[in-house]
């Protein structure tokens, strides 16, 4: 099946997701956002490394930043922080250069490399959008953490495309039913960025978007009496 363009997801939201399939939600179909320190910082370096010049050459690797990518048969858009075209006899012709390149995704994190594996699955989405929009294979693809300012190199093996494709199917079926799972305090609650609008304690069977309502409500009611 191959989605249209109205039905695409946010890439990046795979992040989100994976952290927590409430806060997921929050974001990104009750539309609610709240910056911590973490997105914040995260946010300025993924400014930096879109606003740099778009496109440099250095040898034989064509460096492109900020490149727009979709997938239809994932339903999903985002952005690539950086893909490195190297030049490759297996890759494919690009517009207006000699030679043949194969693009190489780098996604940068402002930490340091994680236990769990959120960044991969959202590196690899990209590289599953790269070979899709350009009939290409990704063969290589990096994580760069600000913190250790290192790039990792990873391998985008088939059971890590098999996850992302199952991860952004559930995705998929979670918002056509504009279905906000119930909370469930755990300890990533701690470092959560909406963990002042979920309530994780307080709002424990209800939606973030009735809770808040309910509290208008009552405070309106308050002023009228
Ligand atoms: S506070 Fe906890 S339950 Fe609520 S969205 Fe964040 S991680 Fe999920």
């Amino acid at each position: 099946m191959l989605y249209g363009e109205d039905d695409y997801l946010s890439l990046s939201g795979i992040q989100h997701f994976m952290f927590c399939r409430r806060q997921w939600a929050l974001i990104h179909i009750e539309q609610q956002w709240e910056d911590n320190l973490r997105t914040v910082e995260g946010l300025l370096m993924h400014k930096n490394a879109h606003d740099s010049l778009k496109t440099e050459t250095r040898g034989d690797i064509i460096i492109t930043r900020g490149m727009p990518v979709f997938s239809k048969e994932l339903g999903v858009y985002g952005v690539c922080d950086v893909v490195e075209f190297h030049r490759s006899d297996d890759g494919i012709s690009l517009f207006g250069r000699d030679g043949k390149y194969l693009p190489c995704p780098i996604e940068y994190k402002k930490g340091r490399p994680k236990e769990d594996a959120t960044d991969l699955m959202q590196l690899a989405a990209q590289a599953l959008c790269l070979e899709e929009m350009l009939c290409c294979t990704v063969k290589s693809a990096y994580l760069y953490y600000g913190e250790t300012r290192h790039r990792v190199e990873t391998e985008i093996t088939s059971e890590i495309r098999d996850n992302v494709r199952s991860v952004f199917e559930e995705m998929h079926q979670y918002y056509d039913r504009r279905y906000t799972p119930k909370v469930k305090p755990a300890k990533r609650c701690k470092a959560c960025s909406l963990k002042d609008i979920c309530l994780p304690v307080l709002c424990k069977n209800k939606r973030a978007d009735s809770f808040i309502t309910q509290m208008l409500k009552e405070n309106s009611d308050e002023k009228a009496t």
